[in-house]
């Protein structure tokens, strides 16, 4: 098991080169978001992730989290370092200033919940659900609720989660049975929820459950929901946690990774019914949680990212200290495998692609800022539209799909000691299994992109998207270096062009081609936006090498990286448009007698 150390050197190298964090800062709102502090705040951040989160992560995994007569421990060390994490005011980082938020912009937010997810994704999942809670409350709770819970929550002095799945209840969200029954000015719930995330715990006095449940005359389907907060410990007059509400953890699973974090099964109403409290209005609660959901995602593909870097630096430590064989071509002394060429493409195809992954999440980050903090209402519209609601599935669906890979190849790197728990690096694959899969499985995330983003707009988000890469790639004011790059990301662009037109068309010859290629056409697409982050870099990496500006060891290392992904990754994208297109076609000749 290796240290961890956040990349603060690739970090501020996206953040400020590729999102465009100083200009983030001149928005309203984000005038505090100096070059200094960002900078005081990646330092800090580093020490509470390093050197107090990340050394409980092997051990977490060993230990892990337990269930007793509904109470829950979490792994030793964890109860301690949250309570550093929300005395540092961690917690309170990317919210609003109304209710103790630091009003920071949301791109500065990822770095750090890379930070954090790196460090330990066990740990990290808790503040991650309580975000979720506190951006469903500021865009939709009323002003009672918002006083109520918004400033604990923001704090960090309770956690919030998220309740959507039932055993019936899954990707159809719409199938969800729990009972809401109106009783003067609150609900009584009464149901099962399985797999929540820290739906109890032992971080905190009280835990906020956001939860998904149907009134006795709903609609059926997602028409028919509705969302209700439903506090383990209903606030009292004071506004601390007062009478037990009546909800419990029956139990927590037993899991492939994340095994410090519990996963609950949760009873509501067992003794007539959890006092719960109506968000908004009656029947509209999916649309709600989507605000909760939508930035979730976002922060899921960073977690992707975070893990993909975690492996990196395990697999780079160990192939720096593991002897076995000569050099190729050579009778002498072993090596350490570093010097093997195909360890080095390993630990090359991790780099690359975390690099970019890293990229293209702040990128998307950045267009959350500014699809909120734009004067220009028609611009913070075009931010809404061609930035973060086209890059939020891929964001989730190819960086968690890479985070998997990389976390694979970090497995690789090791040989047989990869396969055997005591170096961490199998833990790191364990874990990253989770994240294809939560917050909507990655199916899904692609039929979103397809669905949602690409087909409602007849494909023309997604064509504007490739005439930006298009432009952008002329205008580069290329080396040679740079121009290889640019060059392959134009081409890949052209299958992306493609694969939309053939989509919008098949579309509406049978929707059924369509969901049957987004899987490809997502992947399609993640591996073009990559591409078109990583020339961007090679691009500022040569700019900064010509002015003498910044680590010249970096700027190099970047350009190489750029390369790579060009010859390596970037001609995926002709396969992939393949499958997004005559694939999907193929797919649809199987019947049910063929499986
Ligand atoms: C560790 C862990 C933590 C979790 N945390 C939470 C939490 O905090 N709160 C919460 O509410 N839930 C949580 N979940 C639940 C999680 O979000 C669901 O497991 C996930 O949404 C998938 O639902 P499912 O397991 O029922 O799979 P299913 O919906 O049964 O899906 C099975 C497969 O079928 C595919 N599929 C299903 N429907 C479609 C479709 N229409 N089109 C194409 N493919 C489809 C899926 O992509 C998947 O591959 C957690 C789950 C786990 C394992």
């Amino acid at each position: 098991m290796t240290d961890y150390a956040a990349p603060l050197a690739d970090m501020r190298f996206a953040l400020k080169e590729l999102a465009g964090l100083d200009e983030i800062a001149q928005l309203p709102g984000y005038e505090e978001a100096t070059p200094d502090l960002v900078e005081a705040i990646l330092e800090e951040a580093n020490k509470l992730a390093s050197q107090v989160i990340a050394p409980l992560n092997h051990s977490g995994d060993r230990e892990k989290a337990s269930c007793e007569n509904g109470a829950v421990r979490t792994p030793k060390g964890f109860p301690e370092a949250y309570r550093q994490f929300v005395e540092g005011g961690w917690n309170a980082l990317p919210f609003e200033p109304d209710y103790g938020g630091q009003g920071l912009p949301w791109t500065l937010g990822a770095a750090l919940s890379e930070m954090w997810n790196s460090a330990n994704m066990s740990f990290a999942l808790c503040p991650l659900l309580t975000q979720g809670a506190v951006e469903l409350l500021q865009a939709h709770g009323s002003e009672e609720q918002k006083e109520a819970y918004l400033p604990r929550l923001i704090s960090g002095e309770w956690t919030g989660t998220m309740n959507l799945t039932e055993p019936q209840a899954g990707t159809d969200v719409g199938a969800v049975k729990t009972r809401a029954k109106k009783e003067g000015d609150h609900y009584l719930i009464t149901g099962q929820k399985i797999y929540i995330t820290y739906g109890e715990h032992d971080f905190t006095e009280n835990i906020v459950h956001m939860v998904l449940a149907r009134t006795p005359d709903a609609p059926a389907g997602t028409k028919g929901i509705s969302l209700f907060i439903v506090p383990k410990f209903l606030p009292n007059e004071r506004g601390e946690a007062g009478t037990r509400n009546d909800l419990r953890c029956v139990s927590i699973e037993h899991k492939l990774g994340i095994h410090g974090s519990p996963t609950c099964v949760m009873a509501y109403g067992d003794s007539g019914g959890a006092i719960g409290y109506l968000i908004g209005e009656e029947n509209r609660g999916m649309e709600y949680m989507f605000t909760m959901m939508n930035n979730a995602r976002l922060t899921v593909g960073l977690q992707g990212v975070a893990i993909a870097e975690r492996a990196y630096q395990q697999a780079l430590s160990y192939a720096r200290e593991r002897v076995q064989s000569a050099e190729v071509g050579q009778r002498g002394q072993p090596v350490t495998i570093i010097h093997h060429p195909d360890v080095r493409r390993m630990l090359a195809t991790m780099k690359c692609q975390t690099e970019a992954a890293r990229a293209l999440a702040y990128v998307a980050a950045a267009e959350l800022d500014r699809a909120h903090h734009e004067p220009d209402e028609s611009k913070r519209e075009q931010h809404q539209v061609d930035g973060i609601d086209l890059l939020t599935p891929v964001v989730k669906a190819w960086s968690t799909d890479l985070g998997v890979e990389i976390a694979s190849i970090g497995v690789q790197v090791h040989g047989g000691m990869g396969f055997i728990e005591e170096t961490g690096a199998a833990q790191h694959l364990r874990d990253a299994r989770i994240t294809p899969i939560y917050e909507g499985t990655n199916g899904v995330q692609a039929l979103d992109l397809v669905g949602r983003k690409i087909l409602r707009y007849k494909g023309e988000t997604a064509l504007r998207f490739c005439q930006r890469v298009e432009e952008e790639m002329r205008a580069l004011d290329a080396s040679n270096r740079v121009k290889t790059v640019a060059s392959a990301v134009g081409a890949a662009c052209e299958s992306l062009k493609q694969a939309t037109g053939w989509l919008v068309e098949a579309a509406e010859r049978d929707m059924k081609l369509a969901a049957a290629a987004s899987s490809p056409y997502l992947r399609l697409f993640g591996t073009v936006a990559g591409g078109w982050q990583m020339a961007r870099a090679a691009q500022r990496a040569e700019e900064l090498l010509a002015e003498g500006e910044g680590d010249a060891g970096f700027l190099e290392s970047k350009i190489k990286s750029a390369l790579f992904y060009a010859d390596n990754v970037l001609p995926q994208s002709i396969g992939l448009m393949t499958a997004a297109t005559r694939g999907a076609e193929t797919t649809l000749i199987f019947d049910d007698a063929d499986f």
